[in-house]
């Protein structure tokens, strides 16, 4: 990725036996779906998380769109979701005719807003998918509470957030299904690929046969049927288990992976601790409920233009650096479900002024140094209005044209 960059924004790289591992898939013989080293690492995930069932997939997006048919999500059907995300967390259900109702996010950890989520459910909703951003988690308790109050299953796309916890509970532990990603810029990464973790046993008998394009084969190869066959509606959400050999050796080594990622962080946090208070810069906010994830380090500056100005000065010095969604609401798909500027303030205001520095697990000291003297040397005038100021003023905007 970017090979231009000095220092770029993201690399994968191998941490243990992937390599070896994808030679022994080989070797095995079974290389499609379901082969040895996608079942160690579905064990992996069901006994460390606890979940009831763990069943990786070709993608995060494709997890998401399981999920999407196991909801039998229709026409008319309303999901709440975050505008401030990656496209597939709302895609998935409007390809099954979903409407989606965007839910704006609280300042500090940039999740879901907890507060505004009773306003917006109505009769329609099939759904709440918090997103636990950089690997932070939503605020889980009332996000819950809310939830079984009216019925409503709740869905983490936890794409950010293997092996981050919330009041002591691993991430997509919590509601009724969760997503991982697998994607080359995850902690946890073959490439390509993701994960379905089920929680409610409903859900699972199901969720088997809708992965393996609509048949009962999973059965057949339990032997609790003699022959399999069309069940339901599905498709092919199975992933190589050359990618899960791949996968296996990422997993294996998760305490390592995690020991360096949570370094990095700390690292940067400590190096421009007094740069942002000067600089009315805002660095991550990490509430005593969550142990996080490490899944980026990023900074919310004072204004677009900093932010652009940043970015700039850094590629200058051959960094990648790299702001984050462009909030969904606002695109043309979501416009065509009737939102506008204005509807969010929140996401409006902080997806411009986010900027995400190099973050990778192999990620040197040097290089790392490097990035924080750049970042020093980078200054804010001294009349430019902090953030906080900007969300408080335009805040009430948003609530006067509310109430
Ligand atoms: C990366 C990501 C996805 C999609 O993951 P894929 O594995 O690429 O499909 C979904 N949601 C969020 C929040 C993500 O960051």
């Amino acid at each position: 990725m970017h090979p231009s960059f000095k220092i770029p924004f993201n690399h994968l790289d191998t941490h243990g036996k992937e390599l070896d591992y994808i030679r022994q898939a080989i070797q095995l013989g079974h290389v499609s779906g379901d082969g040895t080293f996608t079942k160690r690492c579905s064990d992996i995930l069901e006994k460390e998380l606890g979940v009831r069932k763990a069943l990786l997939t070709t993608s995060c997006t494709h997890a998401l769109e399981m999920i999407s048919i196991l909801l039998n999500i229709g026409p008319g059907d309303e999901v709440i979701v975050p505008s401030f995300t990656f496209v597939s967390t709302v895609n998935a259900f409007v390809l099954r005719g979903a409407k989606p109702v965007f839910i704006d996010i609280r300042e500090d950890t940039l999740n879901i807003d907890e507060n505004h989520l009773k306003k917006l459910i109505t009769k329609k909703t099939k759904a709440i998918i918090p997103v636990h951003y950089a690997g932070v988690a939503c605020e889980m308790n009332v996000i819950m509470k809310v939830a079984n109050e009216y019925g409503i299953p709740v869905i983490e796309d936890n794409a950010h957030g293997l092996f981050g916890k919330y009041d002591g509970k691993n991430l997509g532990t919590i509601g009724a299904m969760s997503t991982l990603s697998f994607h080359e810029t995850k902690n946890f990464s073959c490439g390509e690929g993701g994960a379905l973790l089920i929680n409610d046993e409903k859900y699972v008998q199901r969720a088997e046969i809708i992965r393996e394009k609509g048949t009962n084969r999973s059965k057949y190869f339990r032997g609790q049927v003699d022959k399999y066959s069309w069940v339901d509606i599905g498709s092919s959400y199975l992933i190589s288990d050359i990618l899960s050999a791949f996968m296996y050796g990422q997993l294996e080594e998760r305490k390592k992976i995690q020991s360096n990622r949570k370094r990095i962080w700390n690292c940067y946090y400590e190096n421009l601790y007094s740069w942002a208070e000067e600089n009315k810069v805002r660095l991550p906010i990490v509430p005593e409920l969550c142990d996080q994830a490490y899944h980026m380090f990023y900074m919310i500056m004072p204004s677009l233009e900093k932010r652009q100005e940043l970015i700039s000065f850094l590629k200058s010095k051959s960094i990648l650096s790299v702001f984050h969604y462009v909030p969904l609401h606002l695109s043309d798909m979501g416009q065509k479900f009737g939102f506008e500027k204005g509807d969010l303030p929140n996401t409006e205001i902080l997806s411009d002024r986010l900027l995400r520095l190099p973050f990778y697990t192999n990620l040197s000291e040097n290089d790392q140094e490097a990035v924080v003297n750049a970042v020093r040397e980078f200054k804010v005038d001294e009349n430019q209005e902090s953030v906080a100021n900007v969300v408080n003023k335009e805040l009430k905007i948003g609530k006067d044209n509310i109430f």
